[in-house]
């Protein structure tokens, strides 16, 4: 059998195996931290960082293609790999994704508005920046946030900057406007090798501390702007030349314009609903698009809500198995804390 590599072991890989071994496909990740989500679904797992020269050539040697299930897998370590076997998605997706500035630059290039920015690199620079947005903005590191982590926000003149360069860390900044939108959505879609490419009904987002809390699908959006975020997620593919799924988040304004928030080269939390609500998931067709087989129908056979299982929110877990039209899903992580993702449940709201 083909085998696929996976880069991380979290929930993301542990489901990616799961829909990899449904289609024939053996899978190695390569996670330093022995006793993780993936370790349990996939066949074998090999204990190193994911920079390790002789992990990486371990890997390379036993898989037939290596995919990733975290964006900030080391740029170095990707290309060291593609130069052995073929590493879907693209390294260069991972090198956009990684940094907020080259993301919004990228994305701008492929004709799609973002947020106005402004590279924030000291606290005289975060200064002029916030002024030129007249006191409003988010402030986010450059590199690593993830669920709101080192994310300053600034909603009037009133608010001080005082100190706020040196609080995130003194590391490069991103000064983002601040995008007073009506609602959050995402889309998930997949390109092949081949060029085609699929894509999900946008899902609408809402987030609780931070962190995503439900994906509600139909998202509440015309149909025009359902097709202007589609049309952005092609965009973007054929851009990278992409294989494999993407999860890029919009916020959509009054006028149902849309602004492209982020992008995750990889299956997205905001798309768990659709191993529940589609035939084929978002699981699947990554493994397909890597795994060079046809891409499935990304097509809805109910409406849904997804809702994440955060640190104690496992406690109502007994409540969810007894309810029906409810998909649970747990990541096996046999302790939790807050913020921690334990799982997640998907409840069919009706036919599609
Ligand atoms: P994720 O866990 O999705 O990767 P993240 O830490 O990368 O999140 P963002 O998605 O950039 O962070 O921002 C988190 C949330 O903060 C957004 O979903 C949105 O609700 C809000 N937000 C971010 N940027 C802006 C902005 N420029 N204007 C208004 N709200 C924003
Ligand atoms: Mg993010
Ligand atoms: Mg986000």
């Amino acid at each position: 059998a083909m085998t696929i590599g996976i880069i991380g072991g979290g929930q993301l890989g542990r489901m990616l195996a799961m829909a990899a071994a449904r289609l024939n496909f053996r899978t190695i990740i390569l996670e330093p931290q022995a006793d993780c989500p993936a370790a349990q679904t996939a066949n074998r797992q090999i204990v190193a960082a994911y920079d390790d020269p002789a992990a990486l050539a371990e890997l390379a040697k036993a898989c037939d293609v290596v995919t990733y299930e975290f964006e900030n897998v080391p740029v170095s370590a990707a290309e060291a790999l593609a130069r052995n076997v073929p590493v879907y998605p693209p390294p260069k997706a991972l090198e956009v994704a990684q940094d907020r500035l080259v993301e919004k630059r990228f994305i701008n290039e492929c004709g799609i508005p973002t947020a106005r920015f402004h590279a924030v690199d000291s606290q005289s620079e975060l200064d002029k920046a916030l002024k030129d947005f007249g006191g409003q903005g988010v402030l986010k590191t450059r590199r690593l946030g993830y669920d709101g982590k080192g994310q300053k926000v600034f909603r009037s003149a009133a608010d001080s900057a005082q100190g706020a360069y040196a609080a995130l860390g003194g590391v490069p900044l991103i000064l983002e406007s601040f995008v007073a939108f009506e609602r959050e959505i995402s889309v998930i879609a997949a390109r092949a090798a081949n060029g085609s490419v699929v894509a999900y009904d946008a899902a609408q987002n809402v987030h609780r501390n931070g962190i995503l809390h439900t994906s509600t699908v139909p998202a509440s959006i015309s149909q025009a702007t359902a097709t202007a975020a589609h049309q952005a997620a092609e965009a973007i593919l054929s851009s990278l030349g992409y294989v494999g799924v993407i999860g890029i988040e919009f916020f959509v304004l009054a006028d149902g314009s849309l602004i492209a928030n982020e992008m995750a080269p990889r299956v997205h939390n905001s798309g768990h609903w659709t191993e529940a609500a589609c035939v084929v998931s978002q699981f699947e067709q990554h493994v397909r698009a890597v795994g060079g087989l046809p891409l499935g129908s990304a097509e809805r056979h109910s409406e849904c809500v997804m809702q994440n299982l955060i640190g104690d929110d496992i406690l109502s877990l007994p409540e969810w198995l007894k309810r029906r039209n409810t998909f649970v899903h747990l990541y096996g992580k046999t302790e939790s804390r807050p913020g921690r993702k334990m799982g997640h449940v998907t409840v069919l709201t009706g036919k599609a």
